[in-house]
């Protein structure tokens, strides 16, 4: 921890100056993201990686995605090959992330792919890091910026609820408004692809460009570390698929199936996607020991919210 007082302000200029400087001397800042709230750190330190492992309680096993401008800095960092610079051209900046063929000489720490050839890069698309990356001029490493295991952040509150004292400096920058953590795309030798994590970007969009997905190649090995069974826990029991619930039960509805509160009364699943994690807080912090959550689409993004559910359920 750097000596330096936590922030948490609307994120202006004078705020992410001040970020910058604090990311160039090697410290953690949470970011708004239009995913989820990311906890930032130079990628090119081992020092400052370290950092972000040791607030999130992350096992080191779980490798990082780092976070550039532009197309142009992200080709400096691992290889494009017509199938990566295809979907980076169409979905950057936005909630794809590429997991390509790592440059030798990218100068990043090896801690963010902890051990892999291979690196996981994204353009993101909010201001507010945006900013950040082009102030501090420096490929930021940032996983979700809640202790590891446990629910992911989509406001500022969130982040100073799990990380606190954790972590140097928040950036506030309102709710985040997908809700939802990126689409991890592995592209394969040859041009091949498969999604490591569903997110806002659905398989058929990547199809419509690069053809059918390929079946996973991981053959039991962990291809996406991250992607445990376990994960986005609230920390009490969650029964998913629920039509109705019992009197312990704090009920979480969608669409036609209500309860205390709802992750979209219109059913609509981007609203869902939205506030997922805000409804898992609200739950989590609830008195009643259970949690009892609405059916949800499995098609578009639905497909992600219903793996973050197993995951919180599991
Ligand atoms: P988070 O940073 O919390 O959004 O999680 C990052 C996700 O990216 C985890 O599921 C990681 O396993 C995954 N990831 C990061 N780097 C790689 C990589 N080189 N290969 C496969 N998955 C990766
Ligand atoms: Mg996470």
């Amino acid at each position: 921890m750097l000596p330096c007082p936590l922030v948490q302000g609307v994120a202006d200029h004078a705020a992410i100056t001040r970020a910058a400087a604090v990311i160039r001397a090697g410290g953690t800042v949470a970011v708004p993201t239009e995913t989820v709230y990311g906890l930032a750190a130079r990628a090119d330190s081992d020092q400052a990686v370290a950092a972000i492992y040791r607030a999130k309680g992350r096992p080191d096993f779980n490798p990082l995605i780092v976070h550039v401008g532009d197309l142009a800095q992200a080709e400096t960092l691992a290889r494009f090959d017509h199938a990566a610079r295809a979907l980076a051209t169409a979905f950057w900046p936005g909630p794809l992330t590429l997991v390509l063929p790592r440059h030798d000489a990218a100068g990043l720490s090896a801690a963010v792919s902890a051990g892999l050839p291979t690196l996981a890069l994204r353009v993101p698309a909010h201001p507010v890091i945006r900013a950040l990356i082009a102030e501090a001029r420096l490929p930021l490493a940032a996983p979700s910026a809640n202790r590891s295991g446990s629910v992911s952040p989509t406001s500022a509150a969130h982040v100073a609820a799990s990380l606190g004292d954790r972590v140097d400096l928040i950036l506030d920058g309102g709710d985040c408004k997908r809700g939802i953590e990126s689409t991890i795309v592995a592209i394969r030798p040859g041009g091949g692809w498969s999604v490591l994590r569903p997110g806002p970007i659905a398989p058929a969009d990547i199809a419509a460009l690069l053809g059918p997905a390929q079946a996973s190649l991981a053959g039991g090995v962990i291809e996406a570390p991250g992607q445990l069974a376990s994960h986005y826990a609230p920390g009490k029991p969650v029964r998913l698929n629920a039509a109705t619930h019992s009197h312990d039960e704090f009920m979480i509805g969608f669409g036609p199936v209500a309860g205390a509160i709802t992750l979209s009364a219109a059913g609509d699943c981007a609203e869902a996607a939205a506030r997922l994690y805000a409804c898992l807080h609200t739950a989590a912090a609830a008195p009643l020991p259970r949690i009892a959550i609405a059916p949800v689409p499995d098609h578009g993004i639905g497909e992600a919210i219903n793996d973050r559910l197993r995951r919180a359920a599991a």
